[in-house]
């Protein structure tokens, strides 16, 4: 096939043009118009689901990819919260065949919560077209997946190793699949799904679409898929660094060693119906929440160290209302849709760019508004604004409310509620009695105090943050009057060291524990944490990312390693992944949830042919 262009004009953007030889495709998409799912030729069972879904018309990139489809790779870029789910799995299911029952399309997902949801949004939109849907996480039991594989799952949905697994036991025949979608495309072609992906890729048929979508799609990832995808066409409708316009971006200053009691001051000044806020480790998001339930809000963590069961669990609370403050690591990052999301909160500086986009895109979805909410100390604000430097984000910048704003706001709404609503429903009436018969018993000011304080017992007070952050900004203005700059700036000022990826193969269990791995790597070659970057938990080894100083000790630090049970391959692996978190990703964060999904023997595998 031929490489093709794609020119696409937008509403946003102007031309985006991306040069390659060969044929040259123009959309132009000035004038959508009010384009109908009929008017793309879409088949009836798709329509009738879809109409009874209630959606009236396919999104930018659902239509982008509705004229582009066809046989060609693609790789599609747009923002989040756009329909980029339906946007794949229309066009692809236009070319199924009704009642099959063998697997035909395979869609993998970082993480098990997004494969799951991509399959709930499958299932509702086949039901007139008698196919069946499988998703193949991790963290759940084999039964029920391997009964609706046996049962004919014509959509399989997974995640990398759970996937892998099956199509080692045999128990998914790939034999048929004709495409497949890496949904958060850039981020399932890092280091960490390599061998996964690459042990799936192999299985499959040669002649097959390979599809990837995704918010954010780095140069380096890009320049990777050549790998993986045959002349791929491109659809952009969103370039790094675009304003999300249905998201407002406000960060508030906070002092470094008061976060939590920043938190609690935001929250309460801005209120939000549904907030989801992020934490860099799983330790931080079980303190976050433990600690906002102490001062009274409804909240709860997701992290990768709870089981499935209490992840769907948590989520589904999430998601119904029933709980309207979410503390989550980088787990809950990418693809989710929860309706109604009103803020999101990140808690200190994201990892890197496509963090902070993934994460703000938890709200403001399908044309619905959001607040994005970055709490950081004046150092991370520094930083905060180089990571943002040479894109168009308009942010907001603000101390973090105070003490005595946080009681006026507090006062007011109380006394909305008092004064304001009218006091005529049943259950106030049924309370008129009791209240006259008690103010000719009382002195009334103390009774409506005494009202007050057992009204306002459970309510989070707030906290003086001001003196503590002005006193912070004059150390730091003294501080960078100084030429000498700490470690930690020089490393983020310039651009971050390569990371190299070592495998360490482990035994008698010496790669199930991050904190441990970090310790024996520490001591053993003598270096510093920051010396060492992320660290992936696989079944027999470990993947750890060293950087330059590390790398150099690892032969002296061989012996030492030993001792823990852990042994460096000889060849480590040139990291690719650039770009990224400016403070090494330590042990306990979850950028994306692999353990516990079995992943065995794929090191017999040779590499993939890329040609
Ligand atoms: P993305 O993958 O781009 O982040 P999703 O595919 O998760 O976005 O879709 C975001 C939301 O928009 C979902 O709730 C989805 O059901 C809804 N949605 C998708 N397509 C349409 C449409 N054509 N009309 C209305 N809502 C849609
Ligand atoms: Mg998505």
């Amino acid at each position: 096939m031929k490489n093709k262009t794609v020119d696409l004009q937008t509403e946003n953007l102007g031309t985006v043009s991306l040069k390659t030889e060969g044929l040259q495709v123009t959309l132009n998409t000035e004038d959508t118009g009010e384009s109908t799912f009929e008017s793309f030729g879409i088949r009836s069972e798709l329509l009738k689901a879809i109409s009874r879904k209630g959606f009236t018309s396919p999104t930018p990139v659902q239509q982008k990819v509705l004229e582009a489809g066809g046989d060609a790779d693609l790789i599609v870029r747009a923002k989040t919260g756009s329909g980029k789910t339906l946007a794949f799995l229309l066009p692809l299911l236009q070319d199924m065949k009704v009642g099959e029952r063998f697997p035909r399309m395979l869609i993998l997902s970082p993480t098990r919560e997004l494969a799951q949801q991509i399959a709930r949004e499958a299932e509702w939109l086949v039901r007139f077209m008698d196919l069946s849907v499988v998703s193949l996480v991790g963290g759940l039991e084999m039964s029920p997946q391997l009964r609706a594989l046996r049962e004919g799952a014509t959509i399989v949905v997974g995640t990398p190793g759970r996937t892998l697994d099956h199509v080692e036991r045999g128990s998914l025949d790939t034999t048929n699949v004709g495409c497949v979608v890496l949904d958060e495309g850039d981020q399932m072609l890092d280091m960490g799904f390599r061998e996964e992906l690459e042990g799936i890729l192999d299985a499959l048929p040669a002649e097959r679409r390979t599809w990837l979508f995704s918010a954010t799609m780095p140069p380096e990832v890009r320049e990777l898929s050549k790998r993986y995808l045959e002349n791929p066409t491109t659809i952009s409708l969103v370039q790094d660094g675009d304003q999300h316009e249905d998201i407002l971006h406000r960060v508030y200053m906070i002092p470094s060693r008061r976060r939590f009691e920043g938190l609690v001051n935001v929250l309460l000044w801005e209120r939000p119906k549904r907030s989801l806020m992020f934490c860099h480790t799983r330790l931080e998001s079980i303190e976050m929440a433990q600690r906002l339930q102490e001062e009274g809000f409804n909240a709860a963590a997701l992290h990768g160290d709870m089981t499935q069961r209490e992840r769907n669990a948590v989520l589904a609370s999430f998601k119904s209302g029933a709980m309207p403050h979410l503390v989550a690591t980088n787990v809950a990052a990418r693809g989710l849709d929860v309706e109604g999301v009103t803020h999101v909160i990140q808690l200190g500086l994201p990892d890197d760019r496509e963090t902070f986009v993934h994460r703000s895109g938890r709200t403001g979805r399908a044309g619905n508004e959001g607040t994005n909410l970055i709490l950081l100390s004046p150092l991370e604000a520094g930083r905060f604004k180089m990571m943002l430097r040479s894109t168009q984000m308009k942010v907001e910048w603000q101390d973090v409310p105070n003490l005595d704003l946080i009681r006026t706001v507090q006062r007011e709404v109380a006394e909305e509620k008092l004064l304001v609503s009218q006091g005529d429903s049943e259950n106030c009436t049924a309370y008129i009695e009791w209240a006259s018969d008690l103010l000719e018993r009382a002195d009334p000011k103390v009774l409506v105090a005494k009202l007050l304080e057992a009204l306002h017992s459970r309510t989070a007070k707030g906290y003086n943050l001001s003196a503590d952050l002005e006193r912070e900004r004059e150390r730091r203005q003294r501080s960078s009057a100084r030429p000498e700059r700490s470690e930690g700036e020089r490393r983020f000022a310039g651009s971050r060291p390569k990371g190299t990826m070592t495998r360490l193969r482990s035994s008698q269990g010496g790669a199930k524990d991050v904190g441990r791995i970090l310790n024996a790597l520490c001591s053993a070659l003598k270096v510093e944490r920051c010396e060492v970057g992320a660290i992936r938990l696989k079944d027999d080894h470990v993947m750890v990312e060293l950087l330059p100083v590390a790398l150099a000790r690892l032969e002296q630090g061989r012996a030492g390693l030993a001792k823990w049970g852990l042994f460096p391959e000889e060849d480590p692996v040139r990291y690719i992944k650039a770009r990224g978190s400016h403070e090494p990703a330590r042990g306990s964060r979850d950028s994306y949830e692999r353990r516990g999904e079995p992943s065995k023997g794929r090191y017999a595998r040779g590499k993939r042919n890329d040609a």
